[in-house]
């Protein structure tokens, strides 16, 4: 028996995620009595893989086809359940991202596996295999119990952390066939919305509602971005509007994001905003209404007027940071 992991990478980089996956793993591995094999599908340097054995795999599975150079989901479920097969791997560990809401039944489908998607933390197996998840769209957690005799884990991002724990790494290419009823659905080109930090990925978000009145005021905002290093956000309103992208939409029916930071600037804090970012580790919120729900889960609140309050922030960061 081992663990596999799957490792997430964007043009040959590993994701912060991926590291995580991989650290979580290699503590499912140790928790269990196994070792870890990681997964990486597309085109990687040896270097680049090589940095998995940092977080504790063992052994890394490196394919490299054609046909798999962009994420392909059946294709990519196929090859990961495939590469468990070859491994003897009875779980399966994978970051309960974008790409891997997508992947993860697809694997358990394939391995008839337990399904634990969204854990927050290590599984208990003191009298069973139990993992803690998000439910109901992060307002609140279940402890589901696999009793399957394989096992599928999507791990929120954010929720473990990047741990290393370095070991010799053996990287081994893996060319197992992949059927054409894979690759029916297949991406041609992929046409990058920004060249700023992608927000699934980023770990600080700074996101604006209605209550900034207009895509004029979004100086200060992308301003008070840029300086934390942070990617933009925005409520279901605001792009509904055309003041932002769509792809800057987060919560229930947008993007659902775990930064270490989300500060949020005249978002009222609704359950349907609340759904894609109450699992961020740090949330700061700045609304002239001090009744705004969102205050309730917010760590750090500011009432106060967002023109007066975020010039003054960005005043102070720039102070602080010269
Ligand atoms: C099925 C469904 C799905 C939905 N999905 C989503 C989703 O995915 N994401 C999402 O965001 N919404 C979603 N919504 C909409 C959601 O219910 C709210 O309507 C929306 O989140 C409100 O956006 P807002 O907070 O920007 O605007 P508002 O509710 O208008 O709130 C504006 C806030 O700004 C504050 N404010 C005003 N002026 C200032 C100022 N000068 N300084 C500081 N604060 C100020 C106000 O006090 C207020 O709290 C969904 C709704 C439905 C029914």
């Amino acid at each position: 028996m081992s663990v596999l992991v799957y490792v997430e990478h964007a043009d040959g980089k590993f994701k912060k995620s991926g590291f995580e996956a991989v650290a979580y793993a290699k503590a499912v591995a140790d928790q269990v009595g196994t070792t870890l094999t990681a997964i990486s599908i597309g085109s990687v340097a040896q270097d680049e893989l090589s940095a998995l054995g940092r977080y504790g795999a063992a052994k890394v599975l490196s394919v490299g086809a054609e046909q798999l150079k962009t994420f392909v989901n059946q294709a990519y479920a196929s090859v990961i359940a495939a590469a468990a097969e070859k491994e003897g791997a009875d779980i399966v560990v994978l970051s309960n991202s974008f790409s891997g809401k997508g992947l993860a039944p697809r694997i358990a489908v394939k391995l008839q596996a337990g399904l634990a998607d969204g854990a927050v933390d290590l599984p208990d197996t003191s009298g069973g295999f139990r993992v803690k998840k998000t439910a109901f769209s992060g307002k609140a957690f279940a402890i589901t119990e696999l009793t399957s005799e394989k096992k599928v884990i999507a791990l929120n991002p954010n929720a473990f952390g990047v741990k290393e724990q370095p070991t010799d790494v053996q990287i081994e290419s893996f060319q197992p066939e992949i059927s054409g009823n894979d690759l029916k659905t297949v991406i041609k080109d992929i046409v990058r919305a920004t060249d700023k930090v992608s927000l699934p990925d980023a770990e600080r978000v700074v996101s604006g509602g209605r209550g900034l009145k207009g895509p004029e005021n979004w100086g200060m905002i992308e301003e008070l971005a840029d300086l934390l290093g942070a990617a933009t956000a925005c409520s279901k309103p605001v792009s509904d509007a055309d003041w932002r992208p769509h792809a800057e939409h987060v919560g229930q029916t947008g993007i659902a994001i775990s930064p270490n930071l989300y500060i949020a600037i005249g978002i009222s804090g609704a359950i349907q905003h609340l759904a894609g970012v109450s699992s961020s580790k740090v949330i700061v919120v700045i609304n002239k209404d001090p009744e705004a729900p969102f205050f309730k889960v917010a760590d750090y609140g500011i009432v106060g007027d967002a023109f007066e309050v975020v010039p003054k922030l960005i005043e102070a960061l720039k102070a602080h940071k010269a």
